[in-house]
């Protein structure tokens, strides 16, 4: 059921988004100046609803590209020189892409069954194969922003994917870790996650386990027990696996305090396939914020041991049969 739009008319032409390069950290940060005249609030008619904006036909899964992309197709572009005068600057070459989880509009990835979370999971593989077989495409990151809380306009369930023209700093330091230390994931799985105290659920191919550093309150490593690069080249069980683990950790993320909870969900791929998983809470009715002595200093102070957190989401148990989402808003 799968549906894409096809190339971009606009052709990486916006003129108010590029990449610069930040002289005091050497790192790349995109100017977005066009993404501001994008809709704020939700709109009267959702727009990923069966009928609605970008969903004209019934659909299971989907994905498109996003109207206001951050991210735009061209030729590629060479990063290897970074930091002369002449190339400070670079159109924000790439790929934006919306993807749908459902047409139904309160479903989440928890509340699915676990066949329907094995197509998303099958759509974000597709994407990610075909973005990275573009010569402008050096990275994919598979994403969610789940809730306003943490930015998200529209209510439906979706997820959205950022391909990059380079190997973005998170991914390239796991990368650059793995090349001289060994694999962090393997020698963790491998050493059953020490007394078990940090795991909070798994099966025979995924974990899901807090970090033994983790830097945020409830923060989640869903990782494969396989050291396998990337979402395609999962095989089937495996994918199967991992609807499971995904279905079962976010259920427990909502039971967490009995609310929809907001979170952030990404996938690293290039080492270790794992999926990170964060809220912004730190209490039923609290936010963690990362502020001044945090961002000044790049040290976390995380207010929740991560032994204590996976007590939690343990507690929290595993989904019931035909669990439905929790209704509550936020
Ligand atoms: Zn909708
Ligand atoms: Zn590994
Ligand atoms: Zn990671």
């Amino acid at each position: 059921m799968q549906e894409l739009v096809g190339e971009p008319t606009n052709r990486g032409r916006d003129p108010e988004s590029e990449f610069r390069f930040d002289l005091l950290t050497r790192e790349w940060v995109a100017i977005t100046g066009g993404r501001q005249k994008r809709p704020n609030l939700p709109l009267k008619d959702c727009p990923f609803c069966v009928g609605g904006l970008e969903a004209a036909e019934p659909y299971l899964v989907k994905s498109f590209r996003n109207r206001w992309p951050a991210l735009m197709p061209g030729e590629a572009i060479d990063f290897a020189q970074p930091g002369r005068e002449s190339a400070l600057t670079v159109p924000s070459r790439g790929a934006a892409e919306v993807v749908l989880y459902s047409p139904d509009h309160d479903a989440s990835l928890a509340s699915l069954s676990c066949e329907h979370v094995r197509r998303v999971i099958d759509l974000w593989a597709g994407r990610t194969e075909t973005l990275m077989a573009r010569p402008e495409i050096k990275y994919v990151l598979v994403f969610e922003n789940r809730s306003a809380e943490v930015g998200a306009t529209i209510a439906h369930p979706h997820g959205q994917i950022y391909a990059f023209p380079f190997i973005p700093p998170a991914a390239a330091r796991e990368v650059a870790v793995a090349a001289e230390f060994g694999c962090p994931l393997c020698a963790e799985v491998g050493r059953g996650l020490g007394d078990g105290s940090r795991l909070v659920t798994a099966n025979d191919s995924f974990l899901a386990f807090t970090r033994f550093a983790a830097g945020w309150p409830f923060e989640l490593l869903i990782a494969s027990r396989k050291h396998i690069f990337d979402l395609f080249a999962l095989d089937d069980r495996r994918r199967n696996d991992l609807a499971n683990l995904l279905r079962d950790t976010l259920a427990r993320y909502d039971r967490l305090f009995n609310q929809r909870l907001p979170y952030m969900l990404w996938l690293h791929a290039g080492v270790h396939l794992h999926f990170h998983l964060v809220t912004p809470r730190r209490q039923a009715d609290a936010v963690r914020f990362v502020a001044a002595g945090e961002l000044g200093s790049g040290v976390l102070f995380n207010p929740v041991k991560p032994e204590d957190a996976a007590a939690r989401l343990r507690a929290a148990g595993p989904p019931k049969l035909n669990e439905q989402a929790t209704t509550e808003t936020v």
